[in-house]
């Protein structure tokens, strides 16, 4: 089987966070960072992907498995048309190491163009996040094309997940391959190296939902995964 293409991957690069929002839909923090393995051996069998997402947790505070990510792109030649990073707006979001390696990102993906409703970088900007450092982090970073804001201020859409008591129900959809290696549905990989279909499952309901682990992802998606 050659090498996949994704419209969308996910990988939760840490489960670490410096807020307590209650409105959060992955639960309670955890101390775990993704093992820089686990990142390889799914980027290894993938050669284009529409939407990377890096996500947590707040994935401004595990830089160097973003700088990896960066590395293992670049070394699989692997065509990214839009990174996206949520961070949360804390004193975290203003480290001149988080903002170094998002410009890198915004330099390697192919989507230059930052004028439509997506930004390569959003911050929280709804009522459930601490907003203290939020001024600062916007003045700060507002000279950058790839910053912006997530526009929940007035809406923000919740999943009922993790600290959420209210919102919509959460449904996991199977991932499909299509004609060309095009790997369909939410590809998302977790701070534990599993591999799951769904990019916005609590921490408590991701365990039980996994599909494989990602050393397996190959022999999963070759054999498990339903084609067209
Ligand atoms: S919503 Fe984001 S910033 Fe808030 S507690 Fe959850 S992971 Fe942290």
């Amino acid at each position: 089987m050659e090498k996949l293409i994704l419209r969308t991957l996910s990988i939760e690069i840490t489960r670490k966070c410096n807020m307590l929002c209650s409105h959060c839909m992955r639960g309670d923090a955890q101390n775990l960072d993704i093992r820089h393995s686990n990142i390889r051996n799914v980027l290894k069998h993938i050669r284009c992907i529409g939407h990377f997402n890096i996500t947590g947790g707040e994935p401004s505070l595990n830089i160097k498995a973003i700088r990896y990510i960066l590395k293992q792109v670049e070394l699989f030649e692997i065509e990214v048309y839009e990174f996206y990073i949520v961070t949360n707006g804390s004193k975290s979001s203003l480290s001149d190491e988080f903002i170094a390696i998002c410009s890198k990102l915004y330099d390697y993906q192919q989507k230059k163009d930052m004028s439509g409703n997506f930004r390569m970088l959003e911050m929280s900007d709804d009522c459930f996040h601490d907003n203290r450092f939020h001024a600062e982090i916007i003045e700060k970073l507002s000279c950058y094309p790839f910053f912006g804001l997530r526009g929940q201020a007035d809406y923000i859409f919740l999943f009922k997940e993790g600290r959420s008591c209210s919102g919509n129900q959460n449904h996991i959809h199977p991932l499909t391959l299509n004609e060309g290696n095009h790997l369909e549905g939410n590809v998302y990989l977790n701070a534990e190296g599993m591999i799951l279909s769904n990019g916005d499952l609590s921490y408590q309901r991701q365990t039980g939902n996994e599909l494989c682990h990602c050393c397996c992802f190959w022999s999963y998606v070759k054999y498990h995964v339903k084609k067209y």
